[in-house]
């Protein structure tokens, strides 16, 4: 069986993380969400967690070799022998670059892009209402995050938009199950 591999890429707070969990585990695929990697790296205080956390805690990306350090461990565990959604990976086209070539080594490559589409302002409004507490979730640190996703998308997209048929959107300022049933759709016939 052919592994797949997909990357969930859209603004923070437009729900990617939430349909990442839920369609992985649907699918038998893995989540792999590199800020959720971190806050457990930094929970747990290890190095690379200690190495992320002055990044992190002013709303800027962490550099591409301890990002891309990572994500390849992370691919080496046997959890993700059917495949994995990326959720907030790449960032930068250092880092999709940096992908291929790990799935490449793998025998794999990325079989599809989903774009999830949520105009700035209800972006804004979800980030400002979200109650988990993140010392990231804090209004200064929100308008730079929001900000540095137009340069992230600017980087990244371009890249994976070359590639014909790659890339599919999906409007997500509707309901999380309106959102689901389309990437659940989406996903499924990478599913042998
Ligand atoms: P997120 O939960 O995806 O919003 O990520 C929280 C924080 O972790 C970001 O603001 C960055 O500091 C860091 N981070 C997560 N993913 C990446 C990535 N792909 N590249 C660089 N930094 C990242």
């Amino acid at each position: 069986m052919t592994p797949a591999f997909v990357v969930f890429f859209g603004p923070p707070g437009c729900g990617k993380g939430t349909q990442a969990k839920r369609v992985a585990a649907e699918l038998g695929l893995v989540q792999i969400s590199t800020g959720e990697l971190f806050r457990q790296h930094l929970s747990n205080q290890t190095p690379l967690g200690l190495q992320a956390q002055e990044y992190m805690s002013r709303g800027a990306l962490v550099p591409d070799e301890i990002t891309i350090g990572m994500v390849r461990e992370r691919l080496a565990e046997p959890d993700v022998s059917k495949g994995a959604i990326f959720d907030g990976f790449p960032r930068t086209r250092a880092q999709a670059q940096a992908l291929d070539n790990l799935l490449q080594e793998l025998g794999a490559q990325l079989n599809l892009v989903v774009d999830f589409v949520l105009p700035l302002e209800v972006s804004r409004q979800r980030l400002m209402g979200r109650q988990e507490g993140r010392p990231d979730d804090r209004p200064e640190v929100i308008e730079k995050r929001l900000s540095d996703h137009a340069q992230v998308e600017a980087s990244v997209m371009p890249y994976y938009r070359e590639r014909p048929g790659l890339v599919k959107s999906v409007d997500a300022n509707r309901t999380i199950d309106a959102i689901y049933q389309d990437v659940l759709a989406l996903l499924k016939p990478l599913i042998s």
